[in-house]
């Protein structure tokens, strides 16, 4: 496989009036070409912060790259001017949101919002932009494609707002998609459509994607890799079949006892997990889930647990893989 984006060690943090909020903590993952990498968490943990520092949208002040690099096909992100930068937003890297509203431009044509960046980065004329935004809408399965180009936002549905979002996020043949919970916002039917939709996409543009989310349920049909966040950290990541069937961490374990699963028609909430995270004022130092851990031991709040590799793919941060740790049983593996 080949490496188009790779994160190493980002670390950032946001400077307010009561002090440093550290969002992010060492992060370190890479996204291959033409995979779904999904990053899952709870609000708060990272995850948003991290895709808008790779798309080199955070406000310094009062955010701070503290340490780490963000390398898009080799390119160091954080060293390109801003003009630079804005090229590779508009044609490389795009980015689709939970709220089409917030993102789309709602007293302009949602042809017109799609034609845009075909005219400023690919220099189509109005007319061959145009044709494309139509078959753009087209191929993210709007009906009636040549009425609702010249229509506005408002006249669409929540649905069909994501389908134009992800049109204009694609026109340009990105390589790279950030899907910010792109589904969240909406009813379960319709988040199930706009996830295949972004897979069949995926398949006939050879798009990577990081899918952000809150809900593990989201992710198990498109992605390829999964990355769980907590208070800043990766706790643990894998292929999405050792995250589904062979997960290691008591966080993830939660996370998988506490979502629907839209695969196996599952549609309740089901066990939520106890507890808030920890204030990012001041993080723990040692694994930031003890305080919301069933199995916590005394070296869980002193230091940070080390990694331990499963797999080269699979790595888990969780003193219980620790030679002298109790055996527990796996609540996933060990069902029944
Ligand atoms: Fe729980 Fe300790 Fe593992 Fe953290 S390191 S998840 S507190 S067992
Ligand atoms: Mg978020």
């Amino acid at each position: 496989d080949s490496v188009l984006l790779d994160v190493r060690d980002l670390t950032v943090s946001f400077d307010t009036y009561a002090g440093e909020v550290q969002a992010v903590r060492g992060t370190t993952f890479h996204v291959n070409k033409g995979e779904t990498l999904a990053i899952v968490g709870e609000s708060g943990c990272g995850k948003s912060v991290t895709a808008q520092t790779i798309m080199q949208l955070i406000p310094m002040p009062p955010g701070r790259i503290k340490k780490g690099n963000v390398f898009f096909e080799g390119k160091d992100l954080s060293k390109l001017t801003d003009r630079q930068m804005e090229i590779i937003r508009g044609k490389e890297i795009s980015m689709i949101f939970q709220d089409p509203m917030t993102s789309l431009n709602p007293t302009m044509r949602v042809g017109k919002q799609i034609m845009e960046g075909l005219m400023k980065h690919q220099q189509l004329s109005k007319a061959d932009a145009k044709e494309r935004a139509i078959e753009m809408l087209k191929l993210v399965g709007m009906p009636n494609p040549d009425k609702r180009v010249e229509q506005y936002p408002h006249e669409f549905s929540g649905g069909m707002r994501q389908r134009a979002m992800i049109a204009i996020a694609l026109a340009c043949n990105p390589k790279l998609l950030i899907a910010d919970e792109p589904t969240t916002a909406l009813d379960v039917t319709i988040q199930a459509q706009i996830i295949e939709l972004m897979q069949e996409l995926q398949n006939r543009l050879n798009t990577s994607i990081i899918l952000i989310t809150h809900d593990l349920g989201v992710v198990a049909k498109i992605a390829d890799r999964i990355a769980v966040m907590y208070a800043g950290v990766i706790v643990e990541s894998g292929t999405s079949k050792d995250i589904f069937h062979n997960p290691q961490h008591p966080y993830t374990w939660g996370l998988l006892q506490s979502v629907p699963r839209l695969d196996k028609g599952q549609k309740e909430r089901l066990v939520p997990i106890d507890g808030t995270p920890p204030d990012l004022f001041a993080p723990p130092k040692g694994c930031p889930f003890a305080d919301r851990c069933d199995y916590a031991m005394r070296i869980c709040k002193e230091q940070f647990p080390n990694k331990s590799n499963l797999t080269d793919a699979h790595y888990v941060h969780c003193w219980l893989k620790h030679e002298n740790a109790p055996k527990v049983k796996n609540p996933i593996t060990e069902r029944g």
